[in-house]
């Protein structure tokens, strides 16, 4: 018998989970691991013009990557991915860190697509080395593909991400196509002063390409701390600058947990798989609805993007820690998973660990 769904003290109930399967990054972008002299300059520019004091010392510039006994083994990932569909989980996608810097990541892929229950089985990535992968991830039985693309400018993707990589990018995208990855989602983070110029280039770029093309609003989960409410570009305005040029039409959700409100473009063919989503979580939480839970590449169980706390699931399964115990541990984490975030409130802290420890 199916044991009962996963379900909080809200009366949320969970069928996403985010697996990380590595803290390491060819990439910095500027929101996430804004860790070269070009973001630290932004940074202090930023601060400067808006008349705060300066963004906190001590950016890592040298980072230190978890060890690799410290990550969890494909085996460890298979086993949790297993319970945690047996409880209800429906959508898997893998995420880091960079994914496709995790040596032989299809044969987790081939692992987890065997798990009866999976409906989904997709992965974030940068895309600078999907080309290298692409087609043994496809074989293995990868659905889907979201590619994090923020500016379509060779120089000011270089200022978003700390490396050149536009072309590899716009190729991958092309090589998820012509794989048959359906739908292919682009994710662009806005940050005011930086790549808020190439909202409508990105938003005709959808159009152009027949991609769903995803804003979001920068969110303090930078490794710098250096995030501020200035940074943000709020959902609305990103919207009606959008408006302004384009005549776009409300798409009916495809899913009550949706983060993003969707928007298609009426003068393109109805199969058109052209759209804009507006992901808010700063200006417009979607908090209530949330049906995700994280696996950190270290093994810890997260509730919310924005927890103080984490979970030790790894310590657990190093400890020979039957299915049955763990299972009722999963429930009693998933209990406490808080109702919302606080960003924006007094007393708000960020979380220590920035988004590619965390696994977006
Ligand atoms: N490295 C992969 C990538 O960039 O697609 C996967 C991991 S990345 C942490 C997952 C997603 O988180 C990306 O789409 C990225 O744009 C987003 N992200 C990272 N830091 C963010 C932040 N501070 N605010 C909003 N989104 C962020
Ligand atoms: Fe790396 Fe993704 Fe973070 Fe950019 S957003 S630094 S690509 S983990």
């Amino acid at each position: 018998m199916a044991p009962p769904p996963l379900v909080d003290s809200h009366g949320r109930h969970l069928r996403d989970l985010r697996v990380s399967v590595t803290d390491r990054c060819n990439f910095r972008c500027v929101y996430c691991l804004p860790e070269t002299e070009e973001a630290a300059s932004f940074y202090r520019s930023r601060f400067r013009d808006l008349g705060r004091p300066s963004p906190p010392p001590g950016t890592p510039i040298l980072r230190e990557w978890k060890p690799r006994a410290e990550l969890l083994s494909f085996e460890e990932i298979e086993r949790v991915v297993r319970l945690f569909v047996r409880l209800g989980i429906r959508k898997i996608r893998l995420t880091g860190g960079e994914p496709l810097l995790r040596t032989d990541l299809p044969t987790l892929v081939q692992r987890l697509a065997m798990i009866p229950g999976i409906e989904d089985l997709a992965m974030t990535t940068n895309g600078f080395l999907f080309h290298r992968h692409a087609r043994a991830l496809r074989e293995a039985g990868l659905q889907r593909v979201s590619f994090s693309l923020d500016s379509l400018d060779p120089a000011n993707f270089r200022r978003m991400t700390g490396r050149d990589g536009c072309s590899e990018v716009l190729d991958a995208i092309r090589i998820a196509r012509d794989l048959q990855f359906h739908p292919i989602k682009v994710n662009a983070v806005v940050i005011r002063g930086l790549n808020d110029h190439e909202i409508i280039d990105l938003a005709d770029f959808a159009r152009r390409e027949n991609l769903s093309l995803r804003f979001i609003e920068f969110m303090p989960l930078d490794s710098g701390h250096t995030w501020l409410r200035d940074h943000v570009v709020p959902g609305h305005e990103i919207l009606s600058r959008i408006r302004e040029r384009f005549d776009i039409a409300p798409a009916a959700p495809a899913d009550p947990a949706e983060t993003a409100r969707r928007w298609r473009f009426p003068d393109t063919p109805p199969e058109s798989a052209a759209e804009i989503g507006i992901i808010a979580p700063v200006t417009e939480p979607f908090c209530g609805h949330c049906n995700r839970i994280r696996l950190t590449a270290d093994g810890q169980v997260r509730t919310c993007l924005f927890s103080l706390i984490e979970h030790n699931l790894k310590g657990l399964l190093r400890s020979d820690t039957d299915d049955a115990t763990l299972e009722d541990w999963i429930r009693s984490i998933v209990r406490g998973k808080e109702d919302r975030h606080h960003i924006g409130e007094p007393g708000f802290e960020q979380p220590e660990r920035s988004m590619s420890c965390i696994g977006g």
